[in-house]
């Protein structure tokens, strides 16, 4: 009860400060996510999800996964625990889909009547994917795609969520003037908020993500020991590679907003991300992930560049499930994100039935694209 009538507190101070031609816009932002939250419970309690987006059922579903992590209260609720990555995966048993490579499901998407698949995804090359999730894959005998940006493995990359995570880990207290916000985290709730709240923010724009960048400065973190912290090197991404379970994909070079760049310039980040790739592992790299993969980071001209630069497909994270007319569109692909903690058993559902896509659209459009 208390931190609820904290969050009333905070939603009518905000909405004090909320012009009034905004509060519309300021009123839905708050109640949104509860509604949808609400509408997915009910149906769920009700088993009425499966009946209710059978439209939005399609073949194939590709599930998105960061870190999985052992002790996800140290590091602020940001990835998938191992037990709720095993129940996920015996959910995608019960339902009847059958845990293939990206290959095989395109080729069943392409067949009368497609046998139904789940692809695994895992992004950004952390360390935990080979020493915690890997394990329970082979458990599974469930085969897994991972998306590495080159910068993680060289250790550039400006890894601002991981130095955002440390400073607010380490501090009761992170001032972030471009939001107009100090935001007060005295314990892993507040800190976990802080961080969610600054990441939906960030994550919209690379401008953004720069101010971000520019007010971590002052705190000196070390961006490539942090990486060295959580990140696969050379090795251990060869090794992780050389698994029968395992096949490598690109994921940029630099990891930003690929809307942002000139054509020149995206070209770049995926050839020289895909050739870093393969010569490192030995192997093609015929798969690409957008970083971030939302409507503003990479639509209709990323998608044809991807396809000038090589890859048979690529995966953006717009929520929805695969279907056969993704074929006409396979640089589009949506990709449903599972693996953030904690997740409810109606959240989880409402992802693997469809149901998500469905309440999001209004019901209106099974097949996502470039929405
Ligand atoms: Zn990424």
């Amino acid at each position: 009860m208390p931190l609820f009538f904290q969050n009333m507190r905070r939603v009518f101070r905000e909405l004090n400060e909320t012009p009034l031609s905004d509060l519309p816009v300021a009123l839905t932002g708050y109640a949104k996510p509860k509604i949808e939250k609400g509408i997915e419970t009910g149906a769920f309690r009700l088993g009425l999800m499966n009946l209710l987006s059978s439209r939005f059922r399609g073949p194939g579903i590709a599930l998105m996964f960061h870190e999985i992590q052992t002790d996800v209260e140290s590091e602020l609720l940001t990835g998938c625990p191992p037990e709720q990555l095993r129940e996920i995966l015996r959910a995608i048993k019960s339902d009847g889909r059958d845990v293939v490579t990206i290959e095989e499901g395109l080729a069943q998407l392409g067949q009368q009547n497609p046998k139904p698949f789940a692809l695994l995804t895992l992004d950004d090359a952390y360390r935990d994917n080979l020493e915690i999730a890997l394990p329970i894959l082979e458990e599974f005998a469930a085969p897994t795609t991972l998306f590495v940006p080159t910068g993680m493995i060289n250790r550039q990359l400006d890894v601002w969520w991981l130095e955002l995570r440390a400073v607010l880990k380490h501090h009761e207290t992170f001032a972030f003037p471009p939001m107009d916000r100090v935001f007060v985290c005295a314990d892993t709730a507040s800190k976990a908020a802080a961080l969610r709240k600054v990441t939906a923010w960030v994550g919209t724009d690379q401008g953004r993500v720069n101010e971000l960048t520019a007010a971590l400065a002052p705190y000196g973190m070390n961006k490539a020991s942090l990486i060295d912290s959580y990140a696969m090197d050379d090795a251990t991404l060869k090794q992780f590679a050389a698994h029968p379970l395992v096949t490598i994909g690109a994921h940029t070079t630099t990891h930003r907003f690929m809307s942002q760049l000139s054509d020149d310039e995206v070209m770049r980040e995926f050839k020289d991300n895909k050739e870093f790739l393969e010569n490192l592992i030995g192997q093609r790299v015929e798969f690409l992930a957008y970083p971030y993969g939302t409507e503003g980071a990479c639509g209709e001209r990323e998608a044809n560049l991807a396809k000038e630069a090589g890859f048979k497909a690529a995966f953006t994270t717009r929520p929805g499930h695969v279907f056969a007319e993704h074929l006409k569109l396979p640089h589009l692909l949506p990709r449903i994100d599972v693996g953030y903690f904690p997740q409810r058993k109606a959240a989880l559902a409402s992802r693997l039935s469809g149901f998500q896509r469905a309440m999001l659209t209004g019901w209106k459009e099974p097949i996502a694209t470039l929405t």
